[in-house]
């Protein structure tokens, strides 16, 4: 394996911390965590979760890195936007809507739906820009 093949550490934070600003999600409580997924949003506490786990991406990661970071900003730009403790009481509505409904609480969940169709949305723009400032 190359170390060309690899997105160094460095890049990865560098491209988290320009969607963090760009997102304007500063305020937002950020914690560094060891799991499996790149991030993940906690709406019990308003916390963005980053995984400590992956040092460097592989380029063939780089979209599933993109579009899950930019989904949990979603959650975390929601969760600004209507304070984290409205967001986790109406996150919470939500789910047990889909589930009085015979639905899935995350799959069918409105927060979610959209949080998807926004990574979906970004992550190509994001991955030209990144490609051009050489952080991929
Ligand atoms: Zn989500």
């Amino acid at each position: 394996m190359l170390i060309k093949e690899f997105i160094s550490e460095t890049n990865k934070n560098q491209m988290i911390s320009i969607l963090l600003k760009h997102y304007k999600v500063g305020s937002v409580k950020v914690k560094m965590k060891s799991m499996k997924d790149h991030a993940h949003f906690d709406v019990d506490t308003g916390t963005l979760e980053l995984s400590t786990r992956y040092k460097t991406i592989r380029p063939s990661k780089i979209k599933e890195f993109l579009i899950t970071i930019i989904h949990e900003i979603y959650h975390a730009m929601d969760s600004k936007k209507y304070g984290w403790k409205r967001f986790k009481g109406m996150y919470e509505y939500e789910m047990n809507l889909q589930i009085a409904n015979g639905k899935d609480k995350y799959d069918d969940n409105k927060y979610e739906i959209e949080a998807e169709n926004f990574g979906q949305k970004n992550y190509k723009k994001w991955y030209k820009i990144f490609k051009k400032e050489g952080l991929i």
